[in-house]
């Protein structure tokens, strides 16, 4: 036998079983940026590769080594969206979105990254991103970080944990540094191959090392809060002020910088420890400098964004498929009228799920087809029906017996009998 193509490694397909998972996810998350006044923006999947390069970093993990870059019929290079914010940023300068007002955006999609697919860590993800745009002071950051917690508590998760960290203005995390160099630098005997190649273009990522032999010098490593100037200092007690007047717990960690260039001030993630290793399901922070990097005008930012798959993973959704209603035994000859009904009862009763046999066979047939696709309802058109004028109903989950009515009065009786079954939550009744 032929070898069957599979999918790409570490690039999966939704079933219809998953799928409603997905869409109750992206429901409340969408619901809850609706009530912050959040505006959707549609993004497109691919971009110059020079979009990500210049914004993410040329020496970080994602452009040195995760990209999905190609050449394309003109030799143009293009590179399949790592991640949300550069694009972003690109449609905003395109658009003008930056001149002299604030945007609230967010955007929901996959996301592309060449990594070692283990559980939690895929090439095509999901994400879904929040950005903030033209507001400088500590007062969004904490928007943002409560409009997380009432994502989390929507959702009805509770047990993750936020960390924080400020990185300084751009130049006090420049004079930082210097002077991680100078340590690392005094230590290099001491530092593993990633660290070394990190200390010249990244040394701040070396804070980040999961290596257990780096901890002890990346412990007594000069500490960056010991190196923000004043505006900095502010900005962050600032953010902590709010914090707590919300009643929000959260943890410092020094060690935490975020694997983007982009960063400055804020940054935090939240984590559980009920995903192994892949434990952060929310990443963000500000990043002040990059639209005027990227030669937009000065506008302050601040984003996150939220590994989709990570959170299903925690949460355990299980809706399960969406069953029809109504399934619609088509006797031969009955096709057109059966079509009709269908239509019939969908425009009476918003919200129905009504499939109509397709494909002919025994009427035995079609009712295992109806009881596998898990209908509640079998309604039966076949040559006496057609003749009268009138439809077979034939509850399938002990919703009374099996009775005959005209087809005019088919919608009212289909009403009657969800009406009166114990559906399930998930599952809503048709008004
Ligand atoms: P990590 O340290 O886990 O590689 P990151 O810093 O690269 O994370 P971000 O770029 O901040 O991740 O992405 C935000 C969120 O997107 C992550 O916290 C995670 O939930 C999710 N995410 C990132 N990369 C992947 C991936 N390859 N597969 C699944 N989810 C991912
Ligand atoms: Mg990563």
């Amino acid at each position: 036998m032929a070898n069957r193509i599979q999918a790409i490694r570490g690039v999966s397909d939704i079933l219809p079983e998953r799928s409603p998972a997905w869409r109750e996810l992206e429901q409340v998350l969408i619901d809850v940026l609706d009530s912050y006044g959040y505006q959707e923006i549609r993004l497109p999947i691919m971009e110059k590769t020079e979009v990500f390069a210049r914004a993410i970093g040329e020496h970080t993990d994602i452009v040195s080594k995760e990209m999905y870059s190609f050449a394309d019929r003109n030799d143009d290079s293009i590179t399949l969206r790592p991640e949300g914010t550069a694009g972003c940023v690109r449609a905003g300068l395109q658009h003008g979105l930056f001149h002299n007002q604030t945007q609230r955006l967010w955007y929901l999609g996959p996301m592309f990254r060449h990594e070692r697919p283990q559980k939690g860590r895929y090439r095509q993800f999901h994400q879904i991103g929040v950005e903030a745009y033209g507001m400088a002071g500590p007062d969004i950051d904490a928007e943002l970080i409560l409009l997380c917690q009432r994502l989390w508590r929507q959702l009805g998760l509770d047990g993750l944990q936020l960390e924080l960290n400020s990185l300084g203005s751009t130049e006090s995390r420049a004079a930082y540094r210097e002077v991680l160099v100078d340590y690392f630098g005094q230590h290099r005997d001491q530092l593993d191959d990633d660290s070394r190649r990190r200390l010249e273009h990244n040394p701040l990522r070396i804070l980040d090392s999961k290596n257990p032999d780096m901890q002890a010098l990346i412990a007594d490593a000069p500490a960056l809060a010991d190196h923000l100037d004043d505006e900095s200092r502010a900005h962050f007690a600032g953010l902590c002020e709010l914090l707590t007047a919300a009643g929000i717990d959260y943890v410092i960690n020094p060690r935490l910088v975020r694997g983007l260039d982009y960063y400055n001030h804020t940054v935090f993630e939240w984590t559980t420890d009920q995903l192994g290793a892949q434990a952060t399901v929310c990443a963000g922070g500000r990043y002040d400098r990059l639209i005027e990097q990227v030669g937009g005008p000065p506008t302050p930012a601040i984003g996150f964004a939220i590994g989709l798959e990570r959170l299903l993973e925690l949460l355990g959704l299980d809706p399960g498929p969406r069953q029809p209603h109504v399934y619609i035994v088509t006797g031969e000859g009955a096709a057109a009228r059966a079509l009709q009904l269908a239509d019939q009862l969908r425009d009476a009763l918003p919200g129905l799920r009504v499939m109509s046999h397709c494909g002919g066979g025994s009427l035995k047939s079609q009712f295992k087809r109806a009881d596998r696709n898990g209908a509640l309802l079998a309604l039966i058109l076949a040559d006496d029906e057609l003749a009268s004028d009138r439809v077979t109903v034939k509850p399938l989950r002990g919703q009374g017996e099996q009775h005959s009515v005209a087809q005019a009065a088919a919608a009212d009786t289909v009403k009657e009998l969800l009406a009166a079954a114990a559906l399930p939550e998930t599952d809503s009744t048709p008004q």
